[in-house]
C-alpha cells in the first residue's frame, strides 16, 4: 500500500517549508519516488512512520482505499484472505501510471482537444487498461493520435499519469507497427543525426547561404557553428532547413538584435526527439545524450529547442 502525495500538501501537513520536503526526498530520509502529475509516492509504512515521528496520526481516509486488510476490516471479515477486485496486466502494473485510482468522472475527455476524433477518449482508455483489455489498447491508434499535450492529465482530480501511460501504451507496440513517418523519423535520426537525414554538408551550405542574405540587412552577420563558449545551443527541427528555411533568419535577426551570444552544432542539430512520440526511451536517451554531447563539446549553458 502507498501514500501519494504533494509537496506542499505533505509540508503543510507537517508544519514544515516544502524545502525541507524535497531535501528529505533528495537526501533519502524520505523514501518517495516521483509519480503522476506533480506527486510523490512512499510507502503507506514510510508514511505512517514520518507520522509517528512527529506525533500525528495518519490522515483521515488516507488508509482506506487501497489496504485490503481494512477493506475486510470494513467489511466485518478480517479474519478471510486479501481479496483483491481484478486481475491487473503484468505488462500494465509496470506502467508509471497508476490508473487503479481513475473515479471514471470524465474530466480528462472533456478537457481533451481531440476527445471524440476517431472514438479517442482518454477516460475509455484508462477504464479499458482496469480491465485488463490490454490487447485492444495495443492494437488501437488511439494512444498514436494522442498529442501528448497533457490537457487531460492537468484537469485529473486523482492526478492519473495519462500522458506517460499512452506513451507506455506506445513503448509496447512492435517497432514494425509503429505508425511509418515517426518510426522512420526516430531510426534517420539515430543513423544520420536529423529526422530527415539532411547531409552535414548541405546544412552546412545552406546556413551559409541563410547568413549572407542576412547579412544584407544585419550588416557583419554570420551564422556562428560550433562556436565554443556560446551562451546558446540552438537546435533545429529538420523541417525547417527541408521546407522552410527562411524560418530559421527570424529568430537569427533577434538573436543579432539582441545580442544574443549563440550557436548550431555543425552535426547532432537535431531538437525534435521522435523518441519521445514513439514510446522509444532508448532512442529518446541516445538522441538526448547527443545534445548534452554537443553542450558539453561546445561549453554551452543553455539549450533552446524548437517544441
Ligand atoms: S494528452 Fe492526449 S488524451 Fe490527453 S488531452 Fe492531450 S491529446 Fe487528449
Ligand atoms: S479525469 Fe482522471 S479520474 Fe477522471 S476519468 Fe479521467 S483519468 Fe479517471
Amino acid at each position: 500500500m502507498t501514500y501519494t502525495f504533494r509537496v506542499s500538501a505533505l509540508a503543510a501537513e507537517f508544519g514544515v517549508h516544502r524545502n525541507t520536503i524535497r531535501n528529505w526526498i533528495r537526501n533519502g530520509s524520505l523514501p518517495a519516488r516521483p509519480g503522476p502529475g506533480r506527486q510523490y509516492v512512499m510507502e503507506w509504512e514510510a508514511y505512517r512512520a514520518l507520522c509517528e515521528r512527529y506525533g500525528r496520526s495518519p490522515r483521515p481516509g488516507t488508509d482506506r482505499v487501497k489496504d485490503p486488510a481494512m477493506l475486510q476490516q470494513m467489511a466485518g471479515k478480517a479474519d478471510l484472505p486479501p481479496v483483491f477486485l481484478g486481475r491487473r496486466s503484468p505488462t500494465f502494473t509496470e506502467s508509471p501510471a497508476w490508473i487503479e485510482s481513475c473515479l471514471a468522472c470524465g474530466s480528462c475527455a472533456a478537457a481533451c482537444p481531440i476527445s471524440g476524433v476517431d472514438g479517442l477518449d482518454p477516460c475509455r482508455i484508462i477504464r479499458m487498461a482496469l480491465l485488463d483489455l490490454e490487447e485492444e489498447l495495443l492494437a488501437t491508434d488511439w494512444p498514436w493520435k494522442c498529442t501528448l499535450c497533457g490537457r487531460c492529465e492537468e484537469s485529473c482530480p486523482m492526478a492519473v499519469g495519462i500522458v506517460g501511460f499512452m506513451r507506455h501504451i506506445r513503448s509496447l507496440r512492435d517497432r514494425e507497427r509503429v505508425p511509418g513517418p515517426i518510426h522512420s523519423g526516430v531510426t534517420t535520426c539515430l543513423e544520420r543525426g536529423n529526422n530527415l537525414g539532411i547531409p552535414e554538408q548541405d546544412f552546412l551550405a545552406l546556413l551559409d547561404d541563410l547568413g549572407r542574405e542576412l547579412a544584407l540587412s544585419c550588416p557583419g552577420f554570420t551564422v556562428p557553428v560550433d562556436r565554443y563558449g556560446a551562451r546558446l545551443l540552438v537546435t533545429i527541427n529538420s523541417k525547417e532547413p527541408f521546407t522552410e528555411p527562411d524560418s530559421m533568419k527570424w529568430w537569427w535577426r533577434i538573436f543579432h538584435e539582441a545580442g544574443e551570444s549563440w550557436t548550431i552544432a555543425s552535426s547532432n542539430w537535431e531538437g525534435v526527439n521522435w523518441g519521445f512520440f514513439s514510446g522509444d526511451d532508448e532512442a529518446m536517451r541516445t538522441i538526448v545524450g547527443r545534445m548534452v554531447d554537443n553542450l558539453q563539446r561546445l561549453n554551452c549553458s543553455a539549450l533552446l529547442l524548437p517544441e
